[in-house]
């Protein structure tokens, strides 16, 4: 990806008002500059066995190194979250890993994700609390704790720039009622009406708004994404440094004058704006930006790789360990789940057998092919790459027919979950489905069955609302076991040897 430019200018008055001030006194008008540096969804790759692509957390921080040296007093480094998911060396330390880089590295600001959430409320208090002192976060917090600061002021080559920071604000569709109920969210849109008159209160110069949320051309039916909004409604934020959908965003203008970029995920990119102020009038003259893809010839930074060492030991000892059991012959991701994916087959029956459920309702969760013969501790991650726990309910027929028949409305999503234990009838255009027969015995006289399903799945994602409302009833006892995915298909493989994976019953 090539350099760009763009040139972010006022509106044509301000433009007249600026060039008249120019005339008429010279010598007030001062431009001055800051470099703003962004990372995102950094999702825990550290080095180089984490990713085929060269971009890494060892390799940015040279990077930021160099622009810190270069541009001395005029940087911010901010984070827009998703760092405590994604790799072997985030699972073993339960997040804490993705967080050290933070730290190590001195970034100003850090704004949690999405998937900072993973391990449960409790321990994304202790990885906030673990860099308390960068973290914005405006529109959620833990309930009984200090609510996280909006946003700060930063003075940098004598500019004051004021950076808010936003998270995602839809986690009451991702978390179980249970875990959400221990937050408080609001819309990030909300946030900002509520602190704008705060931060123009305090004359900055530029105002720079950091959002674990993405820009989408077009409209978000489910409206996890606030930014076109904000940035329509809200002319004076002069920067939105996006985050969440792992695009690739190098510079664009939204709204009427913000100047947005995100650089994509995984370390492939670090993003650098200047933003050129006019410190006598208190406004941004230009932004200019550009992403700066992060090459294999970078040296990788010897004291992160230091700071980390710990963590990134444990992971290859797990990457390398071998599983108990094996496989007869590899078991292929492709198809459909409950139809003729060996992966989704693999994981239901796994599930079944940690919670004893009868029916099952999974998908894949990867593109990861697992080899026959021995199964290591990096193929299991990479096939079960997030750290989900088993959910049970217990469901009559009809509501088990009402929860497959909206699966199967979402057929072609990634999200979407086969059918395990149980044999379903699809009306024509799924709007309706009957439950045939169970594969074992037959329906219970008690008229419900136990389901077992994952707990991102469980809560819905705002997509699977017939899902979720028939999981909140509370007849249905729906149950957090706790049991990891993860460790429930180790436990199902290691009891086998020469296991064979056909699909169905
Ligand atoms: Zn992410």
């Amino acid at each position: 990806m090539g350099g760009f430019g763009y040139v972010n200018y006022l509106e044509f008055w301000k433009v007249c008002g600026f060039l008249l001030c120019l005339l008429t006194c010279p010598l007030l008008a001062e431009l001055r500059d800051v470099v703003i540096m962004q990372t995102t969804d950094m999702h825990g790759v550290f080095e180089e066995e984490d990713s085929p692509q060269p971009g890494s957390w060892l390799r940015i921080a040279t990077m930021v190194k160099r622009i810190r040296q270069r541009e001395e007093g005029k940087c911010i480094l901010v984070d827009c979250g998703d760092n405590a998911q994604g790799t072997l060396a985030t699972a073993l330390s339960r997040g804490m890993a993705g967080i050290l880089p933070l730290k190590t590295m001195n970034y100003d600001v850090w704004v949690p994700g999405n998937h900072e959430l993973d391990y449960g409320v409790e321990r994304f208090g202790e990885l906030t609390d673990a860099v308390n002192d960068i973290v914005l976060c405006g529109n959620l917090y833990i309930k009984g704790k200090e609510p996280f600061p909006a946003w700060r002021m930063f003075e940098r080559n004598g500019v004051k720039v004021a950076v808010i920071g936003v998270s995602a604000s839809y986690a009451k569709n991702w978390l179980l009622a249970e875990e959400y109920d221990k937050l408080h969210v609001e819309k990030a849109f909300q946030t900002l009406e509520r602190i704008l008159p705060q931060v123009h209160q305090a004359k900055p110069d530029a105002i720079v708004l950091a959002a674990h949320q993405a820009w989408f051309e077009g409209s978000d039916t489910r409206g996890v994404n606030e930014i076109s909004t904000i940035a329509k409604c809200f002319p004076e934020i002069d920067v939105i440094l996006g985050a969440h959908s792992h695009r690739l965003l190098s510079g664009q203008r939204l709204g009427r004058r913000s100047w947005y970029m995100q650089p994509g995920c995984h370390g492939e990119y670090l993003g650098v704006v200047r933003v050129t102020v006019d410190t006598e009038r208190h406004a941004v003259v230009s932004v200019e930006g550009a992403m700066q893809a992060v090459k294999v010839d970078v040296a990788e930074d010897e004291e992160l790789r230091d700071a980390l060492s710990d963590y990134l030991t444990a992971a290859k000892a797990e990457r390398n360990r071998l599983i108990k059991g094996s496989l007869a012959r590899p078991v292929k991701s492709y198809g459909r789940p409950g139809v003729s994916c060996e992966t989704s087959e693999l994981i239901c029956r796994a599930l079944a057998e940690a919670t004893g459920a009868t029916v099952v309702l999974h998908g894949r969760l990867s593109k990861k092919d697992l080899p026959a013969g021995h199964v290591t501790g990096q193929d299991l991650f990479e096939l079960v790459p997030y750290e989900n726990s088993i959910v049970t309910a217990d469901v009559t027929r009809e509501e088990l027919a009402a929860i497959v028949a909206e699966q199967s409305r979402h057929k072609t999503h990634y999200s979407y979950c086969g059918l395990w234990g149980a044999d379903a009838k699809i009306g024509k255009s799924a709007e309706t489905a009957v439950i045939t027969a169970l594969w074992k015995g037959e329906w219970p006289a008690n008229g419900r069955v136990k389901l077992a399903l994952n707990n991102h799945t469980a809560a819905g994602s705002g997509r699977f609302t017939v899902l979720r409302s028939i999981l909140d009833k509370p007849e249905c006892h729906t149950t957090d076991t706790k049991i990891m995915t993860r460790d429930a298909v180790e436990a199902y493989l290691a009891k086998r040897e020469n296991l064979v994976i056909s699909v169905g019953r």
